[in-house]
């Protein structure tokens, strides 16, 4: 009951990566919102980078 050690991660881990950057991006997408044109959380001019950057990280997934 030796598993490979091919240095490959295996599909459950990848999945693990995934869900922890979809995450990492929902949050962000909830905190950073649009608050009358800058934004609700860092506020810098809306959108934010970190809104952008979570929006692509989602889009990505
Ligand atoms: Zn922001």
């Amino acid at each position: 009951m030796s598993a490979p050690t091919t240095g490959c991660p295996d599909a459950a881990e990848v999945s693990t990566a995934v869900e922890l950057l979809r995450s990492a991006a929902v949050r962000a997408i909830n905190t950073h919102v649009n608050a009358a044109g800058s934004c609700a959380a860092c506020e810098s001019v809306w959108p934010c980078a970190q809104a952008l950057l979570a929006e692509h990280n989602l889009a990505a997934l």
